[in-house]
């Protein structure tokens, strides 16, 4: 895939980028090692110092960087806005929090016959992230706030539509004050992300993308034993039971699906609705669907944009037609509109069989499915029968729904009566085919940290 700046609402080439040769990319290497060596050795005051600085950069700049994002990949400026404002909260959460998260973990001395015990926190060096478009500002944030403020150095490789962001996120942080080579940009194909990740000065890796990219990256990590953590798709699923308010949860539900113009791992996919409701729920949500304003991301009244790439809208398409075709029922949407750019509306579909792919796999766009379910856990059967376990959300008042749902649900995230979202204080991470491994919180930082533990015994002479 070209390194270049395409607009998705017009298809018109803005800008594009010449790969780094070897040798720029053997100099990037380099520099990341040596700046690893001495950042580790660097306190976590002077650490949360920069990164404060950063935040400031990017609330100051905050307009320009969203203006950026919506160029290259398409989403609502508002969308962006909030993109960036979520990034400025990250650094800052993790400046004021990861203090506290670098402390030592003390141990019971006296139950392993040592004077003290103690687990340390210490970075691993320099990993690699490789990251996706959808969310090109906060997917990188997610990783280098947390992996900068425990002293690992950051190679970013981004998706190949959106360089400009990427090279972006390398000035931010080096304008911060961060030494030199903490943070820079790769601008590689993915086929080169193997020969980075092979190379003995790169300790680790983490990827935020599609399936077949997580598995070609858990292949090369596992064969040379270094730790990856994978953030891979989702079909989250959406349950609507009876006892909730069904003009809220239509309206977070029309949300849930087509927030970032419907191409988000965690938007909500597949809506299960009690049948006493279900007909209800369908007609509220088919209108609300329906009424969104497809259109220029730049203008304020565009509630959703075209998608990032004319291939992920084909890939749209054939899921919708593939359904269709099948004996799936078309509520709204379902035809791309006649004009320039990658747009693609709002669309419901109902009748969904086994036999379509779209049952099994990830829908990139704003396409929602929506099943009637006799109860709640025919609802789980069916959701959990997904490969991917991401986020998962029911609407309920009942407190023994609740609980089932939280205890049965295979995903890595469950959210009660609200969108799921991530927010940098709590963990976010899936099970199964959705990925491994955390980010955000403490344990989104623990994931690239050496637990050393630490065994002190007694003096020979019995001196304290
Ligand atoms: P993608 O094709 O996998 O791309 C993601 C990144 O991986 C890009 O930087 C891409 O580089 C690189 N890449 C692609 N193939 C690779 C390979 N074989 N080896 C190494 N790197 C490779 O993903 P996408 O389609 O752009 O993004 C959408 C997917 O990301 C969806 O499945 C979505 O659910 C998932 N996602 C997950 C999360 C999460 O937190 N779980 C968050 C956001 C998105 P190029 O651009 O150069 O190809």
């Amino acid at each position: 895939m070209a390194i270049a700046t395409i607009s998705p609402v017009t298809g018109e080439l803005l800008m594009s980028f010449d790969e780094l040769t070897p040798e720029e990319l053997e100099d990037k290497l380099a520099r990341a090692a040596a700046a690893a060596a001495a950042y580790r050795l660097t306190t976590a005051e002077e650490r949360a110092a920069w990164v404060l600085q950063a935040a400031e950069r990017l609330e100051e700049e905050s307009d320009a960087v969203s203006r950026l994002i919506t160029t290259e990949m398409g989403k609502t400026l508002h969308a962006a806005q909030d993109e960036v404002a979520k990034c400025v909260r990250g650094l800052r959460f993790y400046a004021a929090e990861a203090p506290k998260f670098l402390q030592n973990r003390p141990g019971d001395a006296h139950s392993v016959g040592a004077k003290e015990t103690y687990v340390t926190y210490q970075p691993l060096g320099v990993i690699l992230a490789v990251m996706p478009w959808n969310l090109p500002l906060w997917q990188a944030m997610r990783f280098a706030a947390p992996a900068l403020m425990a002293g690992n150095v950051g190679l970013l490789k981004h998706a190949s539509n959106v360089p400009q962001t990427a090279l972006y996120l390398e000035r931010l942080f080096r304008d911060a004050g961060f030494p030199d080579g903490v943070f820079q940009t790769l601008l590689i194909s993915a086929r080169r992300v193997e020969q980075v990740l092979r190379d003995k000065r790169v300790a680790a890796a983490t990827l935020t993308g599609s399936e077949p990219a997580g598995r070609s990256v858990a292949t090369i990590a596992g064969d040379e034993i270094k730790k990856v953590v994978l953030e891979l798709g989702g079909s989250d699923p959406f349950i609507v039971m009876p006892s909730t308010s069904l003009e809220r949860a239509t309206d977070v539900a029309v949300k849930a699906r087509c927030l970032n113009n419907g191409q988000s791992c965690i938007n909500g996919k597949r809506f299960f609705v009690h049948a006493d409701i279900s007909e209800e729920f369908i007609e509220m949500f088919v209108a609300k669907m329906g009424a969104l304003v497809l259109g220029d991301p730049m203008d304020a009244g565009t509630d959703v944009g075209p998608l990032a790439t004319e291939s992920g809208r084909s890939d749209v398409e054939g899921y919708v037609d593939d359904a269709v075709g099948k004996g799936a029922t078309l509520l709204v949407g379902g035809k791309r509109p006649d004009r320039a750019g990658w747009f693609y509306p709002p669309t419901v579909l109902t009748d969904i069989t086994p036999d379509m792919r779209l049952y099994h796999e990830e829908v990139f766009g704003p396409v929602a499915q929506v099943w009637t379910v006799a109860s709640l856990e025919e609802a789980l059967l069916i959701a959990n029968g997904h490969p991917y376990g991401l986020g998962s959300n029911l609407w309920s008042e009942d407190d023994a729904e609740r609980a089932l749902f939280v205890r049965d649900v295979q995903s890595g995230m469950a959210f009660i009566n609200g969108n799921t979202t991530s927010y940098p204080e709590i963990p976010f991470g899936g099970v199964k085919r959705s990925g491994y491994g955390r980010e955000l919180a403490d344990l989104g930082m623990r994931e690239f940290m050496n637990a050393k533990t630490v065994w002190v015994g007694e003096s020979a002479d019995g001196a304290s």
